[in-house]
């Protein structure tokens, strides 16, 4: 029985191992796949205070390094379902049961898709949603980015080194993505290297065995248009991954968390931590602060 189990390895359960250690409780990190979480995805990061700018690897990497340094445990295991009915809580995994006195749940979120027909089948035929991880695969070539948030902007900038052309493609006029960011690729358009298309959304993905060419369709005068291109990163947001918590806390429509200002869940001894709760900003410094919360609380009460 530990005092804490943390499920999900990302800057947010990173940030709760390292409180949780330094608090003296024993912990356990779950993590479904590798150490970081969505971190990997981002090449680089340039608003963690005490970095000019550094590899979302390597801060992941770091983090994981002091949790292990104070002696968080770490297993790489899927958890398949909880048991939150009890004061002391039961998680499962596909390698067995693991019970402790509080839960915290750092699961985060994964890409949303576009929605539109052929998606899945064109998925590593052109259609990405890691810029980051695949953006090598398109060095300059000609490529469509889906958004207008802040992956949407960022993804343009790290692929503007990369591709010979970038349409940046966003469903609305404004852009929801920080005004920084923007401003830098509308310097970036003005080279010609990225051409934004606005009011405009991806209604037809066309090719044989790769992606060839999309189809857009004009928000507000229904007009369509062809793009030749051979990749299409979709940045359209994230959905929380919360599947395996369903009917066992309260979710929000969308299916994030909802939890207390000290990321208590409705559930007592069950927190929630990073982007799988319902809050305002999602960055990897707000999912660092939320574990710093969590565990604050635990440590509180006990
Ligand atoms: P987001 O902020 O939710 O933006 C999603 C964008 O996709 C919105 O512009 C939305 O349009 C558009 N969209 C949603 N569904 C669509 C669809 N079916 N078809 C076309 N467009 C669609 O998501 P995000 O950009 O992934 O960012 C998630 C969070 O991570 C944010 O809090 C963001 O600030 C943060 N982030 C931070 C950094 C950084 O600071 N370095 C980098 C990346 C992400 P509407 O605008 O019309 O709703």
């Amino acid at each position: 029985m530990y005092d804490i189990i943390i499920i999900g390895g990302g800057p947010a359960g990173l940030t709760s191992a390292i409180y949780a250690k330094e608090a003296n409780k024993s912990t356990l990190v779950l993590e479904k796949m590798g150490t970081g979480g969505q971190l990997n995805n981002i090449f680089t990061i340039t608003n963690y205070p005490g970095f000019d700018g550094i590899e979302g690897f390597e801060l992941a990497t770091k983090m994981k390094n002091q949790a292990l340094i104070k002696g968080a445990e770490f297993k790489n295991e899927q958890v398949i379902d909880v048991d939150f009915s009890s004061r002391i809580k039961k998680v499962f995994t596909s390698s067995g049961v693991y019970e402790a006195k509080n839960i915290i749940i750092a699961t985060g979120a994964h890409a949303r898709e576009l929605g539109v027909e052929q998606e899945k089948e064109f998925y590593g035929k052109g259609i990405s949603y890691c810029a980051t991880c695949d953006g090598n695969f398109f060095k300059d070539k000609v490529v469509a980015v889906v958004g207008g948030g802040n992956s949407s902007i960022y993804d343009c900038l790290y692929l503007s080194n990369l591709v010979k052309k970038i349409y940046l493609i966003h469903r609305r006029e404004e852009f929801k993505a920080s005004a920084g960011g923007v401003s830098r690729v509308q310097t970036i358009e003005k080279s010609g290297k990225i051409e934004l298309k606005l009011n405009a959304v991806v209604s037809k993905l066309m090719g044989d065995d790769k992606l060839k060419e999309i189809e857009l369709t004009n928000t507000k005068t229904g007009k369509k248009e062809r793009l030749q291109v051979d990749g299409v990163f979709v940045a359209v947001g994230r959905i929380p991954d919360t599947d395996v918590f369903e009917g066992k806390l309260n979710l929000t429509k969308d299916g994030f968390i909802q939890t207390k200002e000290n990321m208590e869940t409705s559930v007592s001894g069950v927190y929630a931590v990073g982007d799988v709760r319902e809050k305002v900003l999602r960055q990897v410094i707000t999912a660092c602060a939320d574990g710093a919360v969590a565990v604050s609380s635990i440590v509180n009460k006990d």
